[in-house]
């Protein structure tokens, strides 16, 4: 099962894959958009960075649900 989670990034709200934790700040990931980003600090003010257009897109297409606790 893939799991995804969306993660501030290079000045976006991307969607990244694996769990939430997976990235600490400055960590580079390939986004489900299938940029290259550097993961930034949540503690920023990065959580009111918008989110990635193509992520969104791509999202729909995976089971974002999975990243929820149950
Ligand atoms: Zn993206």
């Amino acid at each position: 099962m893939s799991v995804y989670h969306w993660q501030p990034a290079s000045r976006q709200r991307h969607v990244l894959p694996g769990p939430r934790g997976t990235y600490k700040t400055g960590d580079k990931a390939t986004a489900l958009c299938e940029e290259l980003v550097e993961v930034a600090d949540t503690a920023t003010m990065a959580r009111f960075w918008a989110s990635c257009e193509k992520c969104w897109e791509a999202a729909k297409q995976v089971d974002m649900s999975a990243t929820r606790p149950r």
